[in-house]
Parts: structure tokens; sequence; C-alpha cells
């Protein structure tokens, strides 16, 4: 299987870019904001849970993200691959991850990091606001919470593929073409 961790920063193109990565690779996009935003709409005990989380732009609990990834996985047979987009976002969830893949005869490929620098991320989030209706882009201190967040507790994830020579960059800034091109090669290489 092609498992391709999508990794970076709140606003660095994460899921634009996954849109265009399932379509050229043939992978299913799992996106865990996307399913709890579809639990929340749906009204489910997990949305009501994870909204708790969200609305503040704090994580929500491991144990409940990593469960419920794995169910998202199990959902599909025999596939050629996931894009994991927003997920791992904490060491632990990286380490859960691993050991579930390993448990179904499978690892993960590569991380690509999408590098977007911080004033360029609160712009790009700021208009975003003004379309998705996400009520954890509308307003600033949530958004400040979201990337004080990513710095504290994601950007260690880094590291944890790094150290597996599994981590490629790729620079988040450009036109979405330019940057899709980028990511086929970091991908292909
Ligand atoms: P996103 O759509 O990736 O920006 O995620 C929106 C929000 O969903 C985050 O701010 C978190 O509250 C929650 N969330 C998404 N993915 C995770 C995750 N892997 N671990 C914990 N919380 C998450």
């Amino acid at each position: 299987m092609l498992n391709i961790v999508l990794f970076g920063p709140p606003g660095a193109g994460k899921g634009t870019q996954s849109e265009r990565l399932i379509e050229h690779f043939g992978l299913v996009h799992l996106s865990t904001g996307d399913i709890f935003r579809a639990n929340i709409k749906g009204e489910t005990e997990l949305g009501l849970l994870a909204k708790s989380y969200m609305d503040q732009g704090n994580l929500v609990p491991d144990e409940v993200t990593i469960n419920m990834l794995k169910s998202e996985v199990m959902k599909h047979e025999s596939p050629k691959g996931f894009i994991f987009d927003g997920f791992p976002r904490t060491t632990a969830q990286a380490e859960a991850l691993d050991a579930f893949l390993a448990s179904i005869n499978s690892s993960i490929t590569k991380m690509i990091g999408l590098e977007v620098a911080e004033d360029e991320l609160r712009e790009r989030l700021r208009k975003r606001a003004e379309v998705s209706g996400r009520p954890d882009d509308a307003n600033p201190e949530v958004i400040q919470n979201r990337i004080n967040v990513y710095k504290n507790e994601t950007a260690p994830v880094k590291g944890f593929y790094e150290a597996q020579g599994k981590y490629t960059a790729v620079n988040g800034i450009g036109s979405i073409d330019e940057i899709t091109a980028r990511l086929y090669k970091a991908i292909e290489e």
C-alpha cells in the first residue's frame, strides 16, 4: 500500500492538496477533521464530544481519535493506500498508527510536510473563514490556539518520521498547481 501522511500546520493546504493526490494516486482520503465535522453535523455522540475541543482549537483526546481512525481504515477493503490528512497530530497517535498498520501488515510510506510561514497561515485561515463556515476559522483567538497547539503538540511528530528516514519537506507557498506538482514529485521519488 502507498500510505502518505500529509503533514503541516492549519492552513497549509492539506485538504486541497489531498483531493488532488487521491485522484492522481487512487488513494483513500482520511481527514480526521472532516470525519469529526461530519459527526458534528450528524449530531452523533462522537460529534458532540469532538465539538467541545474543536470549537476551542484544542485536540480531541488521543484515545477517541485513534479509535475513530482505526475504524475508518477498516471500512475499506483492499485499498491501494491512504492519505492521512490531519492525523497523526501527536507522537502518541503516530506510535498508535505505526502499531496498527503493522498489525494489518502495512506501514507508512512517507510523511510529506507542507511548509508555510506563520503570517501566511493566519492570512489564509482568515480568508478561508469567509467561505468555510468553520467556527474554528472565524475567531482569531481560536486560530492562534490552533497554531500554538500545532507547534507544541503536533510539530514533534515530524521528528518521529524523520528518525525513520520517512520525512520529506515540500514548499507550501505558490499556486495550488505548483504545489501539487511538488507533491507528486516528492511522493514518486
Ligand atoms: P482540521 O480539519 O485538520 O483542521 O481539524 C480541525 C479540528 O479537529 C482540530 O483543531 C482538532 O480539534 C480536531 N482534530 C482533527 N484531527 C485531529 C487529530 N488527529 N487529533 C486530535 N484532534 C484532531
